[in-house]
């Protein structure tokens, strides 16, 4: 059988199955146990497992200890197996994704309910540019005293958390670089993205399986719950996490007694000066924010227009095809999408990565297809301002000037330290916003997705590791360096 016979003969296979057993609602899944944040599934039994196949060779477990006896298995495998193996994994991965894109774009969104089909299948798409083995670097040193090398080697076997918001994309680009660093990984993946997440990863394992021989490198946790987040957290045999979602998880994997990359949440803010190009600036957020209905950690969230171009601005937004509404209608959006629970507001799931259709009906109106954004004029206390929001209205707030411009895209960004952009062509503004906001990602003149490669430069990451500093995540982030140090011989000059 040919190689993509092979691929395609196991993504059938897996998919059949997908229809006829994994019918019953996942915890948190539509019709299952709600996921609200910091309790995704744990809050009552997971009930009767909707997936039965439980055969080691796909990749899934239901115990955390026998997934990570079989990730250290596989781990072992490609350390031997050398870095031409890496390389050939990590491009059958990518191979596999892109010619399956269409068809699990449709599986992440019929399962997750939340962002836009043609951006979930774009974001597996763009997947091709996660970068392989070819980023790993030694550092050499040669002198009078011998030689030294630095050598990024793996971890071992990482427990990685992923996000509903991107399912598939994030379990592949993190295979991807965790392979290609050398490393196996026991996924616990967000429950009501769990059953494509786990589809991809039995997909790989079988592929790299019948190519290479190896074990599965991708365990993932089928069910995934609270409780297995909570044993990989703490499983001896994980020496490194790797957690992607937002606050309460983000808190959770930094209290651990071990190394964690945390991807955390962002609520990304934009200023607009005077000197902006505003036909460019409306664009670009209208790309960013729009982008799977604003799902993205790194999408424009609320702008800050000083005052003198506000009118401008919002009449360039207009022109570029986002919807503007009243402030009737906003008042009726906030009022659904958010609901005041004793000292903070909670946003409404039920509006999370859904259509500008389905806001305008909220806000009493009929909003045409083809419309990907809705905008609109509110203070700085409208809910849409501080909360990280999801949702494809991009609240617009009058400065007085570019310093109150700034000082407010500092405070709605609460120290996440993740994304900021500015439109501007003032060089002494674009330099200060990007030292006083000191944001892991800063987008300038562009959208936020230009930071990741999309409209700007750069190779992409679903993982942006923010609080601990890593930046966006590549196969270097997963390794330890190691040093070798050979005294007064192995120098030839
Ligand atoms: P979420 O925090 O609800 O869930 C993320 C993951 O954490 C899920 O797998 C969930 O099951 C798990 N989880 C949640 N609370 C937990 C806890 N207390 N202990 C252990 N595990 C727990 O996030 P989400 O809705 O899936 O994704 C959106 C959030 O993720 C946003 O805040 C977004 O900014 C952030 N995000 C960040 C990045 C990044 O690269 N920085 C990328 C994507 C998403």
């Amino acid at each position: 059988m040919d190689q993509q016979t092979l691929i395609s003969s196991v993504v059938q296979e897996v998919i059949k199955r997908l229809g006829t057993n994994g019918s019953a609602p996942m915890p948190g899944a539509p019709g299952g146990v709600p996921a609200g944040e910091g309790a995704p599934a744990a809050a009552k039994p997971a009930g009767p497992h909707p997936i039965v196949a439980h055969d080691p060779a796909t990749g899934r477990f239901v115990a955390v200890d026998a997934a990570v006896q079989m990730a250290t298995k596989a781990q072992a495998q490609l350390a031997s197996a050398g870095l031409k193996v890496r390389d050939g994994i990590c491009k059958l991965i990518k191979r596999i994704v892109r010619q399956n894109s269409k068809a699990w774009g449709k599986i992440e969104f019929d399962e997750t309910k939340i962002g836009r089909l043609d951006h979930k299948v774009l974001k597996l798409e763009l997947l091709e540019n996660i970068p392989g083995v070819e980023f790993l670097k030694t550092a050499a040193y040669s002198g009078d005293n011998g030689i030294g090398l630095d050598e990024a080697a793996p971890w071992g076997v990482i427990g990685a958390i992923t996000p509903v918001t991107h399912s598939i994309p994030t379990l592949t680009a993190n295979a991807i670089a965790m392979i290609a660093s050398g490393n196996s990984v026991v996924f616990n993946p967000h429950p009501s993205g769990a059953k494509c997440a786990s589809m991809a990863a039995e997909v790989y394992n079988k592929a790299i399986k019948a190519e290479f021989g190896i074990d599965p490198l991708l365990c993932i946790m089928d069910p995934p719950t609270l409780r297995t987040a909570e044993e990989i957290f703490q499983h001896a045999d994980i020496p490194l996490l790797v957690v992607t979602g937002g606050p309460a998880v983000a808190r959770a994997a930094m209290k651990q007694q071990k190394r964690a990359i945390v991807a955390g949440p962002g609520n990304p803010p934009v200023v607009i000066d005077e000197t902006a190009d505003f036909d460019n600036a409306a664009k670009a957020i209208i790309a960013g924010g729009s982008f799977d209905n604003n799902l993205l950690c790194i999408g424009e969230k609320e702008v800050f227009v000083v005052e003198s171009v506000f009118d401008k601005m919002m009449a360039a937004m207009r022109k570029a095809g986002a919807v503007e509404l009243s402030a009737a209608a906003i008042q009726k959006l906030t009022d659904a999408a958010f609901t005041w629970t004793k000292d903070h507001y909670a946003v409404n799931k039920d509006f999370v990565g859904k259509d500008p259709q389905v806001l305008g009906k909220v806000a009493g109106l009929n909003i045409g297809v083809g419309v990907d954004l809705l905008f609109g004029e509110t203070d700085e206390s409208n809910p849409f301002v501080p909360e990280e929001q999801m949702m494809p209205f991009v609240p617009f707030v009058r400065a007085k000037n570019f310093e109150h411009a700034l000082q407010m895209a500092i405070k709605h960004e609460h120290g996440f330290g993740h994304t900021a952009c500015i439109h501007s062509n003032n060089l002494a503004n674009i330099t200060r916003m990007g030292q006083a906001c000191n944001t892991t990602l800063y987008a300038v003149n562009g959208p936020s997705t230009g930071c990741l490669g999309i409209g700007g430069e750069g190779y992409p990451s679903y993982s942006i590791a923010t609080p601990t500093g890593e930046g966006v995540t590549s196969p270097l982030t997963f390794t330890r360096f190691r040093r070798v140090s050979v005294s007064g011989s192995m120098r030839i000059v």
